[in-house]
């Protein structure tokens, strides 16, 4: 069966942005946009209906917080009931988080979610923005279909695993552990993302909460002063999560006090996660030098980006406070990479949804 009902969201970003008095700002007038690319007589040969449905406000990406990345999932699940595929216009600064969190929060889909970007706005000249929307909207439209999806520079990508490598050229994104899914037009059925899924009125509760995570990311560098950042680290109890991008394999520099402060908070229900700062930066023990923490204390997030690492622990996070996930299976999840992710296509070994 062929895909007849597609609908553009447009949540903002640069493929729809426009020139304004303080710089560019995301465009009203999408369609109009659109109509006036090369892009228009290619969409009047398609057999689709396809309707607009910008966010309000529009936003660019650099504005979004995980409270979008809720008010969109719900959104993404109310419009799913009314059409047959979706391409999702976003910024290219922080598309890697929101297309993680979307995985995450949406669960298995039966319909496809092609998340798209740009560099140039799509009214630019020499703009990647036609050409990223041609392949989102025809990778959409492909029967069997399924599941949250990136569409960028020629390539179809997993959700999980780009990163932003570069802010004018492309591509612009690249994964360091990961390669796309398919290249031009093969069918693609992706693996079924975790069964976490929530109703989209739980969704918008989510993003209205008034006690956000707090979740941070900090590099462990030889700048770093071990009695400065001890004191520091002494005034963060209400932080809900930490991850440490440890040097080479997960290596830390000599800061016996911070680590005490960090130990202790680590007892006290802080989320401590351990990534490298490396472009490929596998994990091992194998050094004196690793990071001077219990096991207990920290995950090890193994070939896992900054971007997931932080996106799925604050999805995580929501659905455990939500107590629909224990403190085990945050644990089994945090640490699951992307790679594996797409090879296996299911949670082997990861424990079922319960509340403990
Ligand atoms: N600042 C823009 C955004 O993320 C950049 C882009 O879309 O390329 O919305």
């Amino acid at each position: 069966m062929s895909v007849k009902r597609l609908e553009l969201i447009y949540t903002g970003g640069t493929l729809g942005m426009l020139p304004g008095t303080q710089g560019l700002t995301p465009g009203h007038d999408l369609w109009q946009q659109i109509q006036s690319t090369p892009l228009s007589a290619w969409l009047q040969q398609q057999d689709w209906a396809l309707s607009l449905h910008p966010l309000d406000p529009l936003l660019d990406s650099s504005h979004m917080q995980p409270a979008h990345w809720f008010k969109l999932a719900a959104l993404i699940q109310q419009r799913l009931t009314q059409v047959d595929a979706l391409v999702v216009v976003h910024g290219t600064d922080t598309l890697s988080w929101t297309a993680c969190a979307l995985y995450w929060l949406l669960g298995a889909l039966d319909k496809p979610v092609v998340l798209t970007a740009a560099q140039r706005p799509l009214t630019a000249e020499n703009s990647d923005a036609p050409a990223n929307l041609q392949l989102a909207l025809s990778h959409a439209s492909m029967a069997g279909t399924q599941g949250v999806m990136l569409a960028l520079h020629g390539e179809i990508w997993h959700p999980e695993g780009l990163r932003k490598i570069d802010t004018q050229h492309w591509p612009a994104f690249a994964a360091p552990y990961v390669t796309p899914l398919v290249s031009g037009a093969a069918v693609q059925v992706l693996p079924p993302a975790p069964e976490l899924a929530v109703s989209s009125e739980t969704l918008m509760n989510w993003s209205q909460r008034p006690d956000p995570l707090r979740i941070l990311r900090l590099p462990l560098t030889p700048g770093l002063e071990d009695s400065w950042l001890s004191q520091q680290l002494a005034g963060w109890s209400q932080l809900d999560g930490l991850i440490l991008e440890g040097l080479g394999s997960g290596n830390a520099p000599r800061l016996p006090a911070s680590f005490a402060q960090l130990a202790r908070l680590a007892r006290q229900g802080l989320w401590i996660g351990l990534i490298s700062q490396c472009w490929r930066g596998q994990l091992s023990d194998q050094y004196a030098a690793q990071l001077p923490l219990d096991d207990s204390l920290f995950c090890r997030l193994p070939e896992q980006t900054p971007e997931t690492a932080e996106a799925r622990l604050a999805c995580l996070l929501t659905y455990k406070k939500a107590g629909l996930l224990s403190h085990a299976q945050v644990k089994t999840y945090w640490a699951i990479n992307a790679r594996e992710l797409q090879k296996s296509g299911s949670l082997d070994g990861a424990p079922g949804p319960a509340a403990d």
